[in-house]
């Protein structure tokens, strides 16, 4: 008999498990169920297809899955997992009810927006029509089919998709206002001093408030048209708006596994081990429904990044189907994006994150060619480094090939490589492609130089 591995969640976790465990056992019936009427796509495309940079999202189409031999249920939710029965029992949007028995089941409900206790954004009596978030496909068209009567947006939160998508309401025109509780932008992934560099980098007209709340909004009807935001001191200001957009995190789907009696850890996410195995047998978890350690803090996190539920999915797809992969003993949470045609990127906690641990820092800003050589561009890198032993924590970079040159602090990050070794880092030089010495190496230069005199 075949072995019946099913997941529940067709997004970028279950869709990738599903891909792997059919690689793995090629016999196996696989099976996905997904409560949307789409197969998988990429909500990292999002904001690039409100901005009309990218027509299509679509990752695997319905018919790849059918020529992979793996069966998808769309508009299917499961309802139920019966664990002494190893079956799960699913309801499509018609209400035709399917019963499945499994092997393995693979948890990939992942996350929805957190929306905070804004006073007027939500009302029992009344539906506020312009209030959006940005997490599945239909927020994407809801939000790009209420565009045309925009003039001016809102939006509360500036992590990475509440700044991609102040790009991309700026790329059609509106005149956009983002707000930000915190002291700077993008903090799950800058200290303040990149995060100010960063800043002056966003056209002019785009109006960022750090260190502000929203602290309520008013409406005409069912449409909000004032934002009142608070300062530090409690001095309010209100903003004029025809939408508003809510981009501050995300909230876990765990129903399903807490009935079915997974373990959910402080973070809200189901727990998992190495091998995405939750606390029950034959059943394993993924993607933005879970948390994990931090390979730096070894503390748990909410995993949020598609980078991070893709390597689940495969491990927990390979050992659904009889293989034994392991996730590695904590995620980096190695991250980027790209605003307003600058590239950012970090790897490992900020400082804020390390908590009581104060690193010794060293920045650096360069050319990314030699200075004699046109077309450089400006490349701002800084590393953190434990003020104890010299060994990387993280690091944060804005500029040219961002991305890339993080990823080689991740390799250190990963192998605990000290400050004093990485500042030896030979990296290649010819004029049109980089300069003799990488303003990573020069970075990791300066802040071996601070360690060698600290007291
Ligand atoms: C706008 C945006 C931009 C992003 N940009 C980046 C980026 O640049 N880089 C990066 O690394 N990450 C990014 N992310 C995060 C990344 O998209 C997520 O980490 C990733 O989608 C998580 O995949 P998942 O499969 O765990 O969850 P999801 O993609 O949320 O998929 C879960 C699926 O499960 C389905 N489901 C839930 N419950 C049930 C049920 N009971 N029955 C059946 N189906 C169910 C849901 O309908 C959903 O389709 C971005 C996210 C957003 C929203």
């Amino acid at each position: 008999m075949s072995r019946e591995i099913v997941v529940v969640g067709g997004g970028a976790a279950g869709g990738t498990a599903a891909q792997f465990a059919k690689k793995t056992d090629r016999e196996a019936e696989v099976t996905v169920f997904e409560a949307e009427e789409y197969p998988q796509y990429s909500k990292c495309a999002l904001p690039y297809f409100i901005s009309k940079k990218v027509e299509h999202v679509i990752e695997f189409t319905s018919e790849w899955f059918k020529r992979s031999r793996i069966t998808l249920f769309l508009e299917t939710t499961v309802k139920k997992v019966d664990v002494k029965k190893k079956k799960v029992v699913a309801e499509k949007k018609n209400g035709e009810v399917i019963e499945k028995e499994y092997d393995s089941l693979i948890i990939a409900t992942g996350a929805r927006s957190a929306i905070p206790p804004i006073p007027g954004v939500k009302d029992k009596e009344v539906v506020t029509k312009n209030v959006f978030s940005l997490r599945t496909l239909d927020d994407a068209y809801a939000i790009a089919s209420y565009l045309p009567s925009v003039k001016h947006a809102v939006i509360v939160g500036a992590g990475a998709i509440g700044l991609e998508m102040a790009e991309a309401l700026y790329t059609h025109g509106v005149k956009v206002t983002v707000v930000e509780m915190l002291p700077s932008i993008l903090p799950g992934m800058l200290d303040k001093d990149m995060a100010d560099t960063l800043q002056k980098m966003i056209p002019h007209d785009i109006t960022i408030f750090t260190s502000h709340k929203v602290a309520k909004v008013n409406r005409e009807g069912d449409v909000v048209n004032e934002v009142i935001i608070e300062d530090e001191n409690g001095k309010q200001q209100t903003l004029e708006t025809e939408m508003v957009l809510i981009a501050t995190g995300i909230k876990a789907n765990v129903e399903l596994a807490k009935k079915t009696g997974c373990k959910i850890g402080g973070n809200g996410g189901i727990v998992v081990d190495r091998r995405c195995q939750t606390t029950q047998r034959n059943i394993y978890a993924v993607g933005d429904c879970t948390e994990y350690i931090d390979f730096v803090t070894r503390k748990p996190f909410l995993v949020g990044l598609g980078s991070i539920a893709v390597r689940q999915g495969i491990v927990a797809g390979v050992n659904a189907a009889g293989g034994d992969r392991v996730l590695p003993d904590g995620f980096v949470q190695t991250r980027t994006t790209k605003l307003f045609g600058v590239e950012v990127a970090a790897v490992g906690p900020t400082t804020k994150q390390l908590e009581n641990l104060q690193p010794i820092t060293g920045r650096f800003t360069g050319s990314s060619l030699p200075d004699y050589f046109p077309g450089g561009e400006d490349v701002t890198v800084k590393v953190l480094i434990n003020p104890v032993d010299g060994v990387l924590l993280g690091a944060q970079a804005l500029g040219s090939n961002a991305a890339q040159r993080i990823n080689t602090f991740t390799c250190a990050v990963m192998n605990k490589m000290s400050i004093e070794r990485l500042s030896q880092l030979e990296t290649a030089y010819a004029p049109p492609i980089a300069p003799t010495l990488d303003p990573i190496t020069i970075a990791c230069d300066v802040a071996r130089m601070k360690y060698g005199r600290r007291k």
